[in-house]
């Protein structure tokens, strides 16, 4: 059996027993690679100065060419439920952290590259990426961050100079694509299948869980540790009628718990802004509940609740729109049995971390919701009527909201005018629908008068979590395509447009718009897992 051997050289692809990382350095062949953009923001946190990106040495270090001084690379060890399935060791196939940046306000950043090469984890694949989807993961993190949403972040994208091959499952005609590597950011990429994988391997490898538990809590959850060692403080949580599990007697339990809840508010974050992650496999759940690893997702256009951006995903669409909290519920569920596994956690508390992820859940769409429509508290039936008439009509889930501030709260409104504020909006229902949006329209300006909040302040409140400037498919491609012929130009700006996606952003408005006829070929709206 082949032994680990030097890191700058070995990838053998191997099962790695007992570890959770092997030291690796990038390897993708580079020729003369290209800065494509960089987030302004994200060298902020890691106090880079501007300065920085103009180095000629930039885009070779960020290529994995020229190592980072002070770098410690390596690729994770993890596995992972693929669409339900337990798929054993996956780990960092075609990523490698290049290390961690303690920054002026004490801040911890990992910096990975995800497309330098082959590591241990490649399997059958060859450890790049494509421009294409580089792209997609670069301005998606950052369209992400911006709308509020808990993600990994992303420094930089640069082109690696040579070809890359991929088989595009629209054609069946693999096809030679530019390379590009993407700085990955965040404080740590730990997902699910971290723990699971060594779980997974028998009771020698269960004290890795507890090892990595517990580096986790130290690092990342620090109250939670001080939380447990402090006999003083009582913390008791339950709601009535459910069980009270005392958190501070059990640090794993807390965590547990802790981590149910980050997922399931990030998941109700999605549903909030209509995106569709595409591939929520355990893999692919942070630990710290960020929103990881941009492959075929999508933003809604119009409301479909069954809408999954991902092929693969079809004809079951496991992954799709209107599935993502119970998802998220059953991937927790598979966490608290990886705990409870390695006897961290009992059965009691897996069962209420996992009751904790319900109500979380509930409790933040309802709030996310109830904003979105500018209410003083939950309506279920306004709103589950609202969807229903989205759904039927096929109303751009974004645009719709966005134009929603506008309606007024005078019940005094004439009947052939209610509809005006939602016109560009409802272009397309017919005249038998209309007395449907009539009737939802009369009831939300009913339940909006009885509000008392005036016009003008619901509709700055509305527009503050309705956005205006969502990442579309058909944005990412036209992005793509330029990109492709050498012209970085529509990156850059579409990464500006989505920095600010609550923001009128006047002269913009071609950035809010619906997709056109050709967003619906395949490989625009649909996207295959190949990247
Ligand atoms: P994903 O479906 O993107 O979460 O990827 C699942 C697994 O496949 C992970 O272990 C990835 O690192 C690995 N992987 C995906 N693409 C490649 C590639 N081109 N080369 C090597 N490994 C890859
Ligand atoms: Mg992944
Ligand atoms: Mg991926």
């Amino acid at each position: 059996r082949e032994l680990p051997g030097d890191p700058r050289t070995d990838t053998i692809p191997r099962q790695v027993l007992h570890a959770c990382y092997t030291k690796v350095s990038p390897s993708a062949d580079v020729d003369n690679p290209q800065l494509v953009a960089w987030s302004e923001s994200v060298a902020e946190l890691l106090d880079l100065d501007s300065k920085e990106f103009e180095r000629p040495d930039f885009p070779l270090i960020f290529s994995g060419a020229s190592p980072l001084v002070g770098g410690l690379p390596y690729a994770q060890c993890y596995g992972g439920h693929q669409f339900g399935m337990w798929a054993g060791q996956l780990g960092d196939g075609r990523a490698v952290t290049l290390g961690e940046l303690l920054n002026s306000r004490g801040q911890r950043w990992e910096l990975q590259l995800k497309g330098s090469g082959k590591t241990p984890y490649s399997r059958f694949a060859d450890g790049l990426a494509v421009l294409r989807s580089s792209i997609r993961e670069f301005l998606c993190s950052e369209a992400m961050h911006s709308l509020g949403i808990p993600t990994t972040r992303a420094l930089c994208l640069v082109t690696t100079g040579k070809y890359v091959t991929r088989d595009m499952f629209y054609d069946g005609n693999p096809k030679e694509e530019p390379g590009a590597i993407v700085c990955r950011v965040a404080q740590s990429f730990l997902r699910f299948g971290s723990y699971q994988l060594h779980a997974s391997r028998g009771k020698e490898d269960l004290k890795i869980v507890r090892v990595l538990a517990d580096y986790t809590i130290r690092h990342h959850f620090p109250h939670i540790d001080k939380m447990s060692k402090s006999e003083s403080l009582s913390f008791q949580t339950g709601e009535e009628g459910s069980s009270v599990v005392d958190l501070t007697s059990n640090k794993y339990a807390a965590w547990a718990v802790e981590v149910a809840e980050r997922t399931a508010s990030l998941v109700a974050s999605w549903q909030g802004v209509g995106f569709t992650h595409g591939v929520l496999n355990t893999d692919n759940m942070s630990v710290l509940g960020l929103t990881i690893d941009y492959g075929p997702f999508g933003f809604l256009d119009a409301f479909d609740p069954s809408y999954t951006p991902n092929t693969t995903d079809l004809p079951g669409r496991r992954y799709c729109f209107a599935n993502q909290p119970d998802i998220g519920l059953w991937n927790v569920a598979q966490f608290t049995a990886t705990l409870s596994a390695a006897n961290l956690i009992n059965d009691e508390e897996a069962n209420y971390a996992m009751e904790r992820y319900g109500t979380k859940f509930m409790d933040e769409y309802q709030s996310i919701m109830t904003h979105k429509l500018g209410l003083p508290k939950y309506n279920k039936q306004l709103i589950s009527k609202l969807l229903n008439n989205m759904a039927v009509d096929k109303v751009d889930y974004t645009n719709f909201f966005r134009l929603l501030s506008n309606i007024k709260a005078d019940p005094n409104i004439p009947e052939d005018q209610l509809l005006v504020p939602l016109k560009s909006a409802l272009l397309d229902i017919g005249k038998e629908r209309k007395e449907a949006w009539i009737s939802w329209v009369k009831s939300y300006i009913q339940e909006l008068a009885a509000s008392g909040i005036p016009d003008e302040q619901r509709k700055a409140a509305m527009n503050s979590v309705n956005p205006k400037f969502i990442l579309r498919n058909y944005l990412c491609q036209s992005a793509i395509d330029l990109a492709e012929q050498g012209d970085f130009g529509e990156v850059r700006r579409l990464l500006k447009v989505m920095e600010r996606p609550y923001d009128d952003q006047l002269g913009m408005e071609k950035y809010a718009r619906l997709p056109p006829a050709w967003a619906y070929r395949p490989g625009v709206c649909m996207l295959s897992c190949s990247s």
